[in-house]
């Protein structure tokens, strides 16, 4: 079916008013919930095919996210969607103010490939719970998910309520050609500013999640123990092809080489293997040569292998890098890890502030005084004190970027807000109404005025 025709049903079906009621929205966050799990096996076989992503990574890091999003709106949509009271001032006396949550309309969401499931279909639960009809182009580089994400969607929702298209680049460009109400991306910043551009035409707002170059910093002050197993972790999951991975590391210069050891302890403690479940592939060739030549043979401090057929990549240190080496110049998305030192910490924040704002960030240290500058000296979409990426599993944290790296939040109450517009409305009684403000002015008028305001 053409797309145009399908916004254009999405539309007319919007117009009825029937998306806006919390039951039907409570049906069908119920019903897709439902789906989730009966197609549980369908979802696994798919993204093991696309990247051998495993069953436990993919529970952990996308299935359980997305059910865990809808139990949050099913719990809190009630309170979500009520009318909030807010107080009046002065010269609205006597009247009332309330702030409605209204639909959008018709959205579209826009996915990556790294999180297939997760950053597809949480934003287009996120649209439900608002009370849109929406529109869903997947990533097609994860193909098999992607065709996973359409038969579950499209053989079980009505096409004038929600909708999987899909496509690629030219399938993407036709469908910003429409008017949307909301455009809802994640993907790259390149590709970020054309959708940005495209959303103009329309006034289209969106949000746009973003990529970057994430820093973890680890100073002399942290537990290093517990900062190198997380930071291993939170590297070299899913292949290093996370958006809010650590892209590099600065490391305080007197525990540098005791910190490498401790990486390279837990690299080999998790076990990584081209045929093991604690690894996924590399999405692509395109994406496997562009990683492979970001190793510096001469920096190597562990790994470096990689095997091209089954497109596996060694978890890989880079010791003793330079601001101007290739791989700092832009955002790896792949499990290779620079390594930098530093022997004043505030120089290092300075070298963050240098550059573009990122995604996340990350400190390691159980100094006071570290984490405030962490935390007050330089912007970030979004990260952790002692721990990477598990700030974005909790839902009363909005979750986004800043800068190049994003714009527009979401996740639990925010996702709900990114999808509807906060209506104002001021209800005044119909007795009472002085004259100050009517014409004729005079003086005395303006006087009472000045008081008033
Ligand atoms: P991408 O920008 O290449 O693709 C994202 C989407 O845009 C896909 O659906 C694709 O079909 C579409 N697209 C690609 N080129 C296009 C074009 N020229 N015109 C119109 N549409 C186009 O990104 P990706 O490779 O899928 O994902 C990797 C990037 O996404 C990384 O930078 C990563 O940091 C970022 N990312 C951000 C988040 C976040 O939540 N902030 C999450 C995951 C990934």
């Amino acid at each position: 079916m053409e797309i145009e025709s399908i916004l254009l049903k999405q539309r007319v079906f919007f117009a009825t008013q029937q998306t806006k009621s919390l039951s039907f929205r409570k049906m069908y966050l119920e019903k897709l919930k439902s789906l989730i799990i009966s197609n549980e096996t369908l979802l696994y076989e798919a993204i093991y095919k696309d990247f051998r992503k495993s069953k436990f990574d993919t529970y952990t890091t996308e299935i359980s996210f997305i059910l865990k999003d809808i139990d949050y709106y099913l719990k809190n949509l009630k309170a979500l969607a009520k009318p909030k009271k807010v107080s009046t001032n002065m010269v609205n006396q006597l009247g009332s103010s309330k702030i409605y949550s209204d639909p959008l309309g018709c959205t579209l969401v826009i996915g990556a490939w790294n999180y297939p499931y997760q950053l597809s279909l949480s934003p287009m639960i996120a649209a439900i719970a608002a009370g849109n009809c929406c529109i869903l182009k997947p990533s097609e580089i994860a193909e098999n998910t992607m065709k996973a994400m359409s038969q579950i969607i499209n053989e079980n929702f009505p096409s004038e309520y929600l909708y999987v298209y899909e496509g690629g680049i030219d399938e993407t460009t036709e469908l910003l050609r429409l008017k949307f109400d909301k455009i809802f991306f994640t993907g790259s910043t390149k590709v970020g500013k054309i959708i940005y551009k495209a959303a103009a035409e329309h006034l289209a707002p969106v949000v746009l999640e973003l990529g970057g170059k994430s820093p973890a910093i680890v100073t002399q002050h942290a537990n290093l123990e517990i900062a190198a197993k997380r930071i291993v972790w939170g590297k070299f999951l899913n292949a290093g092809q996370t958006c809010v991975a650590p892209d590099y590391l600065l490391v305080e210069e007197s525990v540098q080489e005791q910190f490498l050891e401790m990486l390279r302890k837990y690299i080999k403690e998790f076990q990584y293997s081209p045929d093991s479940d604690q690894y996924t592939q590399i999405i692509n060739q395109r994406n496997f040569q562009r990683l492979t030549k970001l190793i510096d043979q001469k920096k190597i401090y562990f790994g470096g292998n990689f095997d091209e057929e089954n497109r596996f990549i060694e978890p890989t240190i880079l010791n003793n890098v330079d601001w101007k080496d290739e791989i700092m110049q832009e955002e790896i998305f792949g499990p290779l890890l620079p390594v930098t030192s530093f022997k004043n910490y505030n120089s290092a924040l300075k070298a963050i502030l240098e550059l573009e704002k990122p995604l996340a960030a990350y400190l390691f240290t159980n100094n006071t005084e570290e984490k405030e500058h962490f935390t007050q000296k330089i912007s970030f979409g979004g990260g952790c004190i002692n721990d990477t990426v598990m700030h974005l599993s909790n839902d009363h944290l909005p979750f986004g970027g800043v800068g190049t790296s994003g714009i527009g939040n979401y996740h639990g109450k925010f996702g709900f807000e990114a999808f509807s517009h906060q209506k104002s409305v001021l209800e005044k009684t119909t007795w009472g109404e002085p004259n100050i403000k009517y014409p004729p002015y005079s003086e005395k008028k303006l006087s009472w005025i000045k008081k008033l305001l």
